[in-house]
């Protein structure tokens, strides 16, 4: 009891928690079972993603049983991925595992999982549902996304969105999940420069409760893949990509206004032709791309705060050197 909440543990637990109520009470009793038998120091972060079904007060009784249970209460419901990103920066734990609070991820696999980043040299290892429960609307375009997601981002895992993970503290606290983005944690790790495996895992069906996601995570989640390509080629560079864009426009335009002009120089007529509009209308859009370039740009420098490196070590440097971010 009353372990105290500084220093260094092995392993920091996140939960991210809306409206579990029911499954609260055995999940503390699974995780307890696993990491206590095994000397683990440890600590379990719940993060109450604003549930109205009484989560809270089951936290509340978890927590005043057991000194390593933390609390975090939202005010409201702000999505898994804000309950993920607190939950990553309260974290004291050498080690930082995930795992969903609807008994569907094994806690069992928590040890299996570190073992494997040990030994693999990794610096997050996910989870893969090799035999999934759940609906099969669920899981087939699940599949898709998966497929697809691992294709363009080459963060080659079968399974990206797999609630059961395990990080390397460091890990977890550079990425700063927002909006729907713990669906592609991996890839915002390997962005970073993590390495990143994968281990094959049980999975239970729902016990209690309902999913709180529907179909359209499958639609959404397409322009959130876009958005972390995007974010992370050109944030920093958006001119790279509107420029090619604007002058390849350009340049269709103009070899096309090129070639009209000679033509009406060599006395045809050419009011009547659609391809003077589209020669227009090319040529228009190219300065239109490279002024939105431009203008991201602008963007990009006044915003760009003064650091956006990760250092994972230094050697023979003063402390009061070292960035906010350092690992
Ligand atoms: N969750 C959350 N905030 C939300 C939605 C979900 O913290 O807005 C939690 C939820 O309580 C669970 C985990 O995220 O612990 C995964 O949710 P769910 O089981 O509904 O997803 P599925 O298994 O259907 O993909
Ligand atoms: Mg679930």
């Amino acid at each position: 009891m009353n372990q105290a909440n500084t220093g260094k543990l092995d392993l920091s637990v996140v939960i991210p928690v809306y409206n579990e109520n029911e499954s609260l009470p055995e999940l503390h009793r699974q995780l307890t079972a696993v990491l206590e038998p095994r000397g683990y120091r440890y600590e379990l972060i719940f993060v109450d993603d604003g549930s109205r079904d009484g989560s809270g007060q089951e936290m509340e009784l978890l927590a005043q049983k057991d000194a390593r249970v933390r609390v975090i209460q939202f005010q409201k419901n702000y999505g898994k991925s804000a309950a993920l990103s607190v939950g990553f920066d309260a974290a004291v734990g050498e080690i930082v595992a995930t795992l969903d609070a609807d008994l569907q991820d094994d806690p069992g696999e928590i040890p299996a999982l570190i073992q494997k980043m040990n030994e693999g040299g990794y610096d997050l290892v996910s989870g893969w549902k090799k035999k999934r429960h759940d609906p099969i609307s669920k899981r087939w375009p699940s599949k898709i996304f998966n497929w697809v997601t691992a294709r363009i981002s080459g963060v080659r895992i079968h399974d990206i969105n797999c609630g059961l993970k395990v990080y390397r503290n460091f890990v977890a606290k550079n990425l700063h999940p927002y909006g729907e983005l713990h669906r592609f944690l991996p890839v915002l790790a390997h962005l970073d420069g993590f390495t990143v495996g994968e281990k094959e895992v049980v999975h239970h069906p729902r016990k209690y409760g309902k999913s709180k996601f529907g179909a359209s995570r499958f639609t959404s989640g397409f322009f959130d893949l876009l958005t972390v390509m995007f974010l992370s080629r050109y944030l920093k560079k958006p001119l790279h990509l509107f420029g090619i864009l604007g002058i390849l426009s350009f340049i269709g335009g103009f070899v096309i206004g090129a070639y009209l002009t000679v033509l009406r120089l060599t006395g045809h007529w050419i009011g009547n032709r659609p391809l003077l509009f589209l020669g227009i209308l090319l040529m228009i859009m190219g300065v239109q791309f490279v002024s939105i370039g431009l203008l991201g740009e602008m963007i990009t420098a006044s915003q760009t705060p003064k650091q956006t490196y990760v250092i994972r070590r230094t050697l023979n440097l003063k402390p009061t050197f070292l960035p906010s971010q350092t690992l």
